[in-house]
């Protein structure tokens, strides 16, 4: 299903410059508190003001949104200021309250992509709506999960339509609260170059101390905007707040961005194409290298067949590694890296040799 005729985002009307900023509380909590934050944001190149009215909260008992009277005081906040208004949608009741108490752009959580049927819902009740939806990753790392939940939304129409990455959910322990795998919106920009991207550093970090880099990374990986939580009082937000901003803060993060641009003059093109050109000189003389490789490999599997010994010798494994990460530090490559890199070759060969090894001798 296509995702090609959506409206880029310059036309959708809200983005005054690049790149584009939605940013306003985690959660709306009072008349005054978005009233406040709201007014502290204007000015600071803010393009719209986000606030989730129902929170799908991870345990019950959490604050879970102040619920529809919030609807009337983000309309009024984004009144007062001249911003567009964002919300999270969860359901078709959201998208009906949401739409007839004036807000401009709704967005989809984390914690509906990942439900067909959720998205599903929201998608009919978008139905011969023009208004813009923002589509946020699952909360695992499942980038077909991701473009379902676009396409089921364009399906119902909608063709001012973005996606905004998070980050993952993950069990390991990480620096980060959803970690950002920035290999998976890039290979969402690659599939479907003309759906915008807009990145939510506070979501993926879960610290303000790490939004200003997560930020400044998203607009060097040429990504189209930013989705920054920020309350009028962060500490005491009922919501997320480790990881909010004061609209001072963030003005601070908009203005300290470097925006670099995506192209090139002619003579710095053609010194970007001869480096480009060793490049794959290089990658062409590795996938030699091991296909040369996995022929010794496939030497060695018939080898052990005919000896009758298993094909994992895990001694020679150990120093295969050991002596490989050595030698990638004397050479400035991160041991992760080698690590990465012999486990992929190692795989490579044992796949090879065992299909010698249950190859019918002679
Ligand atoms: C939010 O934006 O406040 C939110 C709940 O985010 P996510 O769906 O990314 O967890
Ligand atoms: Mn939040």
């Amino acid at each position: 299903m296509g995702l090609e005729d959506l409206v880029p985002l310059e036309e959708w009307g809200i983005a005054a410059s690049k790149p584009l900023v939605i940013a306003g509380p985690c959660s709306c909590e009072t008349e005054e508190q978005m009233h406040d934050t709201a007014m502290r944001l204007k000015n600071t190149g803010v393009s719209a003001l986000r606030a989730g009215i129902w929170k799908p909260r991870t345990r019950p008992g959490m604050f879970e949104g102040i619920g529809n009277e919030g609807l009337g005081w983000l309309v009024s906040a984004g009144k007062a200021t001249g911003l567009p208004t964002a919300v999270e949608v969860a359901n078709a009741q959201h998208v009906e309250d949401s739409l007839k108490a004036g807000v401009d752009i709704l967005w989809i959580g984390a914690r509906t992509t990942v439900n067909p049927f959720s998205v599903q819902e929201v998608a009919d009740a978008l139905q011969g709506v023009d208004v813009p939806v923002l589509v946020k990753n699952p909360l695992n790392p499942d980038l077909q999960l991701w473009i379902g939940g676009l396409e089921r939304v364009h399906a119902a129409g909608v063709r001012k339509l973005a996606a905004i990455h998070r980050g993952f959910s993950s069990y390991e322990r990480s620096e980060y609260r959803n970690k950002p795998m920035w290999e998976l919106p890039i290979e969402l920009r690659r599939l479907h170059p003309n759906v915008p991207i807009i990145v939510d550093p506070s979501h993926i970090c879960g610290k303000r101390s790490m939004i200003p880099a997560a930020a400044q990374k998203a607009m060097d990986l040429d990504f189209d905007g930013l989705m920054i939580e920020s309350h009028r009082d962060p500490e005491n937000a009922w919501s997320d707040a480790a990881q909010q901003l004061t609209p001072e803060a963030l003005s601070d993060v908009i203005k300290n961005l470097v925006i670099r641009s995506s192209r090139l003059d002619h003579q710095a093109e053609d010194a970007l194409s001869v480096l480009r050109g060793q490049i794959d000189r290089i990658d062409n003389y590795l996938l030699e290298l091991m296909s040369e490789r996995m022929g010794i490999a496939r030497q060695i599997g018939e080898f052990k067949r005919d000896a009758g010994v298993t094909i994992l010798q895990t001694g020679r494994w150990d120093e295969i590694v050991r002596d490989r990460v050595k030698k990638g530090a004397e050479k400035e490559l991160t041991e992760k890296f080698v690590l990465d890199l012999m486990e992929a070759v190692h795989k490579e060969s044992i796949r090879n040799q065992t299909k010698v090894m249950n190859e019918d001798k002679g």
